[in-house]
């Protein structure tokens, strides 16, 4: 399988290539040639091995992620699976509950406790290995509002070949979110609490990406979620909740609701979709908080930028989906030149409209809702209140997105993207207690720390780098 870019700039690359690349070079964003299938013989042989009891999330894995890499040897590629899934804390890594009518796919059983875990585990390792057969090494520069600084530091702490550098805003994450960056004391791990806002750190990491001398002299790498490698890995959860809720359940097919910000996960259901041939996945729920960007695009057509609302799941604070681009380009019909024009008009106006032929299309995919702090509040409760299942504020907008959107029909599978404690301020807000905290927080506060504070400017920032960056 080779990689190609949305804006068609790019001769294809292998799947290493695409992963080191990130970004393509044109700007556009790297999919897959063709879209792979699962065949009927291949769907048959997992839900065999699902009825007896006999398939595991990495084999499972394994058959999927073959599909889509064809560079990296089967020995290979399944010991960088388990490698990767051996930091989950449930044997399952993502099982699935059945609470209340709805099914809730719990995604935070890795070591952040959010579902990013499940594609930057993966990623960490597979940075590793090419870094390891190719002899290079790696800088990794990230900004960070909170989660996915996490997530990142535990997908490459103690590596070789690699050093990561992450700026948070200085005491404007949670304790929690600090805490589980500044308490992995690995000597490749860098973290830097600026004297600024997240904005500050953002435009720092844009402006030294800028600097290709910089750039390019300390080999200096991206974690972002437009990486290939992020949103394949999230591919498996979806058929391996399939497979799992349609063994138990009556009919073959589901929905799934997805707590939607940058549209990764959620574009990883998609690919699901089309690799189940379609029916098997009826449709993904988009669910979204006040900041209803993508919920506009489904419902109306209207893809329009507005400011960015704060709410009590910041990780989908979002106003840009930076994976959109990636459903854009197969809604226009694969075309790469369309996808760049459309793309520049959005950035020259703000905007994107959809005529309703392209509008019938998105909805066989996609329906969607955008839910309050209000409903969301209220879902927490509510779903506490009849089952003593807390959900975190992320997953309860999905859920109640479900609820309000399901029918008869089908099963929803509900993503559950982060453990109630990470966000336990506005749990207990919702039912009067504060969630409990599983061993991995609590132990935090009592753990060493180390950070380095430092002022908002690019300069310093590039300083601490160079002075403490690997080379090869
Ligand atoms: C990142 C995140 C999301 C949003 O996922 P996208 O892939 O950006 O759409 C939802 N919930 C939690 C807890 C997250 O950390």
């Amino acid at each position: 399988m080779r990689y190609i870019s949305t804006r068609g700039g790019i001769a294809p690359v292998a799947f290493m290539e695409a992963v080191l690349m990130g970004l393509s070079t044109d700007g556009g964003l790297l999919l897959p040639e063709s879209m792979p299938r699962a065949d009927n013989g291949m769907v048959a042989d997992w839900r065999d091995r699902v009825a007896a009891n006999r398939l595991s999330y990495q084999e499972l894995a394994f058959d999927i992620l073959s599909l889509f890499i064809s560079d990296i040897p089967a020995q290979d590629l399944k010991s960088l699976i388990d490698r990767s899934y051996s930091t989950f804390a449930h044997s399952e890594i993502t099982p699935v509950i059945h609470k209340d009518g709805v099914y809730i796919l719990e995604l935070f059983h890795g070591p952040t406790l959010a579902f990013k875990d499940v594609a930057l585990q993966f990623l960490g390792n597979v940075f590793a290995y090419i870094l390891g057969k190719s002899g290079g090494c790696m800088n990794i520069l990230g900004a960070t509002s909170g989660d996915t600084g996490s997530a990142a530091i535990y997908g490459v702490r103690g590596k070789e070949r690699i050093n990561i550098f992450i700026l948070h805003p200085h005491k404007r994450v949670s304790p929690v979110q600090e805490l589980q960056m500044t308490t992995v004391l690995d000597a490749n791990v860098f973290n830097l609490a600026l004297r600024g806002t997240f904005d500050d750190g953002q435009a720092i990491v844009k402006k030294i990406f800028n600097d290709i001398p910089f750039k390019t002299k300390h080999h200096l790498g991206a974690i972002n979620s437009i990486n290939w490698a992020r949103i394949l890995a999230q591919v498996v959860y979806y058929v391996y909740a399939w497979l799992k809720v349609t063994n138990r359940g009556p009919g073959l097919q589901v929905d799934f609701s997805v707590p939607t910000g940058n549209f990764g996960d959620i574009f990883a259901g998609y690919i699901a979709k089309r690799l189940l041939a379609g029916q098997r996945i009826r449709r993904l729920i988009l669910a979204t908080n006040e900041n209803d960007l993508l919920t506009r695009f489904v419902l109306h057509g209207d893809y329009s930028m507005s400011t960015v609302v704060p709410t009590t799941s910041p990780s989908m604070d979002i106003q840009v989906a930076s994976n959109f681009e990636r459903y854009l380009y197969y809604l226009n019909g694969e075309d790469p030149e369309k996808t760049r024009r459309q793309i520049e008009d959005f950035i020259k106006t703000g905007r994107l409209a959809f005529t309703e032929t392209l509008l019938k299309e998105v909805r066989d995919d996609f329906a969607s809702k955008s839910v309050s702090q209000r409903q969301t509040n209220d879902t927490i409760k509510s779903l506490h209140a009849a089952t003593g299942y807390v959900l975190d504020p992320h997953t309860a907008v999905g859920v109640n997105a479900a609820f309000a959107l399901q029918d008869d029909a089908v099963p929803v599978i509900c993503l559950a993207t982060a453990h109630p404690a990470k966000f336990g301020d506005a749990v207990e807000a919702a039912i009067g207690k504060p969630p409990e905290l599983p061993a991995s927080i609590r132990d935090l506060a009592t753990k060493k720390s180390r950070c380095e504070i430092i002022e908002a400017d690019a300069k310093r920032v590039k300083d601490f780098i160079a002075a403490h960056a690997i080379q090869s």
